[in-house]
């Protein structure tokens, strides 16, 4: 087998291979671009280290064929002590696992040979430079010694000559450096540094092999939902030197603005560097602009690179060069990471540029980016003080009261209060106050923080780190560097995309995306900018391919109407249930405690006008569209009051000896319906069945509104939906009174009322029985949230705060299953129901209600198994339009 390539023996399409960073590097030899001459050893090589614990036997005969013919090309061979070759041994993943893995560089470097380099290049400081970083990098990520240990050494020599920066080292204080390096590697490993050239490179080989299981490496993959058995190849790169003097340097560059799209120069440059001393920022780095100054040759031909890749890459790329005494070097590219903004801007440019066309520029946006792009902003300028600035941690604007914990979090949110919680950081205890809250503020802790993942993961505006708050959570305030303190109660604001914290409330606009799609600015006038432009191309595009239909969640008239704003085709679930609370939650109580059939008729004869008037409006609203109404759905005593406040009240009641009959009754009929697991209980089709007139007044009240409409020349389409049906003969019966209700009411009302009866498909019993069941429906709607529940038997309500983030740091999955759809699981089971249904009833209507209709992983599955529409809240309509687009590609 081929274990090892050379860079001019792969191109582009090889990540899987020969990793992204080997398969670019092939790609830009191939283009005839400056590249250090190497080589790559394959993933298949690492998956069989991994597997067997050793290298494959014949791996290391291929490297000596092409290190060999390496030394032949350059004229020189590995670690000579005369004119020694050096090379850098990097890791390269297929996917970009970005500072995950180890790369060492200056590999062949020794006591003898870095006199040979010194000579060579006739600096003495510039070769014993390199190898104290050879022993640095070596002893950290292939003797797995602590960095620490060389970093205080270095700092101790910069300290006893006064100097903060490493350019003010000559050649005898790094002499002295690498002395006391090679000392800590003897006294950390109870070895010396190796000094034969090909076992560093091979010690080095074998670490990047390692490097794959790193801790580190393993979380990110966890996260990323990389697979965990890819591996890494290894890159033998032949050295080129940005620390041979002022003449030489490193850089990073980026071929647009990666954050607005914008033609230009972008990039960082450092003179008299190596590599990571760009990133590790030890010392300040110059504006890339600034190089055409210091070397106008080499600027001259990295421009002309950089455009060159872009054509030929067709997108926005990332690279990294050195300049080896005015020579450019091209060590690596790839299509590189950008803003959401940027992404649709980039996108549409190069489609004018004719560099890629429609679908391509679909392709490469995604519903994410579009997310973040719709998040409120702050408008500038109110007289809220700024406190302090903080890290932007996760994106969004967030104005609420300053609680200090979660509990405090909660139950000032469950008063109704917008509260924003302020930890010094947080832990896994804190996710309920989290969830609670608007935004969460920390003073400790980086991008990486718990605080931070947690907030990203569920989209709610976090800044962290603002390290200035002096946060006293036991005291319940904190104290800003102008000496301000806060406390709690008083209103602050963050901005999780700045990382500004502001004190009062700082007043926020929708963004301009938003406004786009509520009609407020028309993509062809002067007031949409490059963005909406690009927005308004790609989803009308997206429009044009996507298969399935995007409805929404809606039970307001108001929702329902701006959804349709925003492109929604139909409402796939108005629940009901709100529709019963406020003032008319007493009605409710009396039907749920009716002794006789007169009271509950009375009560329900109450309810239906008030019903038919809310379908009345939403009808209106959706005209034209269809509508799916869900029958009454939660466990009745969610509509009584709490067994525990009623107990109290009825013990201090009796206390003062001023007991009533009414609240006794209450009480007793609390106590009767009781229950242990609700969202096991009497709920959905369960409730219809046994709480009797109440589905039959639900349907009049469609029915009714439906007629009214009608007569007043409207299109309402109305579906009636019963949940939680597990046997067929639940829907028969629920559908029979229904269909008697319709019937009833087109006569009475002289018109015909349009109305189809389905059911949702949320419980594992009725996807095995979806055959049954579809002789009964007109259409299936998969309640995802319920199924998810039932078939991981995981109660929704209790286990995300409970134990997810466990789940989640163990890797049990990457991300929860109500946020994106368990397609190996409950996805299975939705596969099943579609093939039962649609083969007992070909043409059977099929869609999806449940957060997942707006999750864009879970939409390209939805697509896949062949469902007609998905719905989801009015927000997420345009994210489902452009995922249905991209997955029809
Ligand atoms: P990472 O994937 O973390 O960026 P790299 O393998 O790209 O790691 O290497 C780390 C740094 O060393 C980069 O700045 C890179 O440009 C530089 N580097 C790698 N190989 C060489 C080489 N052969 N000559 C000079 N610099 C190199
Ligand atoms: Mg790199
Ligand atoms: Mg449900």
């Amino acid at each position: 087998q081929k274990w090892v390539y050379d860079f001019s023996e792969g191109s582009k399409d090889q990540k899987d291979l020969l990793g992204g960073k080997g398969a670019n590097l092939a790609e830009m030899t191939n283009l005839g671009l400056p590249v250090p001459p190497g080589f790559t050893i394959t993933t298949d090589a690492c998956r069989y280290y991994l597997e067997h614990g050793s290298t494959p036997p014949d791996l290391e005969a291929q490297v000596s064929e092409h290190l060999a013919a390496l030394e032949k090309a350059m004229g020189k061979t590995l670690g000579d002590p005369a004119d020694p070759l050096l090379v850098s041994v990097r890791s390269g993943a297929a996917a970009s696992m970005p500072g995950m893995m180890e790369t060492v560089l200056n590999v062949g470097l020794n006591d003898e040979s870095v006199e040979g380099l010194a000579e060579q290049a006739g600096s003495e400081r510039f070769a014993w430079d390199s190898y104290r970083r050879l022993i640095q990098m070596f002893g950290k990520t292939v003797l797995d010694i602590d960095g620490e240990h060389f970093e205080h050494a270095l700092d101790e020599v910069k300290r006893e000559q006064g100097t903060e920066s490493d350019l003010d080292l000559d050649e005898e204080h790094l002499k002295d450096v690498v002395g006391r390096f090679k000392a800590i590697v003897r006294e950390q490993t109870g070895a010396d540094f190796p000094m034969d050239p090909r076992e560093q490179m091979d010690l080095a080989i074998n670490a990047v092999f390692d490097s794959w299981n790193s801790e580190r490496a393993i979380i990110y993959r966890r996260r990323e939902r990389i697979p965990s058995d890819a591996g890494t190849a290894v890159n033998i790169c032949s050295m080129v030197f940005g620390n041979l003097g002022m003449d030489s340097g490193t850089g990073v560059a980026f071929t647009r603005d990666p954050g607005s799209g914008a033609q230009g120069v972008y990039g960082d440059y450092l003179q008299n560097a190596q590599g990571e001393d760009v990133v590790a920022g030890i010392r300040n780095t110059v504006p890339l602009a600034d190089l055409e100054n210091i070397d106008q040759g080499a600027y001259g031909e990295l421009m002309e690179t950089m455009s060159r890749l872009e054509s030929h890459y067709r997108d926005l790329c990332d690279i990294e060069f050195t300049i080896e005494r005015n020579k450019l070097w091209m060590l690596q590219t790839r299509v590189g990471k950008r803003g959401a903004a940027a992404a649709f801007i980039i996108a549409t440019q190069l489609v004018d540029e004719g560099l890629i066309d429609m679908d391509e520029a679909v392709r490469r946006v995604s519903g994410d980016q579009l997310a973040q792009l719709m998040f409120p902003r702050f408008v500038e300028g109110g007289d809220a003080t700024q406190l302090t600035e903080g890290m932007n941690a996760s994106p969004g604007a967030a104005v609420g009261k300053a609680v200090f914990s979660s509990e405090e979090a909660v139950k000032w949110a469950d008063r109704g209060e917008k509260v924003v919680l302020v930890r010094r950081e947080t832990n896994p205890d804190d996710l309920s106050g989290m969830i609670a809250a608007e935004g969460v503020l920390t003073s400790r802790g980086g991008k990486t923080s718990h605080a931070a993942v947690v907030a990203r993961g569920m989209g709610k505006t976090c800044v962290c780190g603002a390290e200035e708050l002096q946060v006293d959570t036991k005291k319940k305030q904190f104290r800003a560097p102008d000496g301000t303190v806060v406390n709690e109660g008083d209103v602050i604001s963050i901005d999780g995309s700045t990382g500004r914290v502001w004190l009062g409330e700082v007043p926020v606009e929708a963004p301009a995306v938003v406004r786009y799609f509520e009609g407020e600015i028309a993509p062809d006038s002067d007031e949409a900018d490059d963005l909406v432009r690009s927005v308004h191309r790609i989803l009308t595009h997206a429009d044009e391919v996507r298969r399935l239909d995007v409805r929404t969640n809606a039970d307001t008239p108001e929702d329902s109407a701006r959804a349709r704003r925003f492109g929604a085709q139909g409402i796939g679930l108005c629940r009901t249930e709100h529709m019963f609370l406020g003032e008319r939650r007493q009605l409710v109580e009396t039907l749920i405690l009716a002794e006789s059939e007169d009271e509950r008729n009375a009560a329900l004869d109450q309810l239906e006008p008030l019903q038919r008037q809310d379908f009345l409006e939403i009808f209106e609203a959706m005209d034209g569209l269809p509508t799916t109404i869900r029958l009454l759905d939660p466990p009745l005593h969610e509509f009584l009051p709490d067994l525990t406040d009623l107990s109290v009240r009825v013990a201090v009641a009796e206390e003062r000896g001023e007991q009533d009959e009414g609240t006794l009754r209450l009480l007793a009929a609390v106590q009767a319906m009781h229950e242990q697991n609700p969202m096991l209980g009497l709920r959905g089709v369960r409730l219809g069945l046994v709480v009797p007139g109440l589905f039959t007044m639900q349907v009049r009240a469609i029915a009714e509104a439906a007629a009214e409409r009608k007569k007043a020349g409207g299109d309402p389409r109305p579906e009636i939906m019963i949940p939680l049906v597990g046997a067929v003969q639940e829907l028969e019966a629920i559908r029979e009174e229904a269909e008697k209700v319709l019937a009833d009411v087109a006569e009475k009302e002289g018109v015909d009322v349009p109305a189809t009866i389905g059911t949702m498909i949320e419980v594992p019993r009725a996807v095995l029985t979806a055959d049954e069941i579809a002789g009964a429906a007109d259409f299936f709607s998969f309640g995802t949230n319920d199924l998810t529940q039932m078939t991981w038997g995981f109660s929704r309500d209790d286990v995300e705060a409970a134990f997810f983030h466990a789940y989640l740091d163990k890797g049990i999955f990457g991300i929860s299953p109500f946020e994106s759809l368990d397609i190996p699981g409950v996805g299975a089971l939705i596969k099943i129901a579609v093939e039962r249904g649609r083969g007992a009833r070909p043409g059977l209507k099929l869609g999806i209600c449940g957060e997942h209709g707006g999750d864009p992983d879970s939409v390209h599955f939805f697509h896949e198994v062949g469902l007609d529409y998905v719905s989801c809240s009015p927000f997420r309509v345009p994210v489902a339009r452009l995922e249905a687009g991209r997955a029809a590609l």
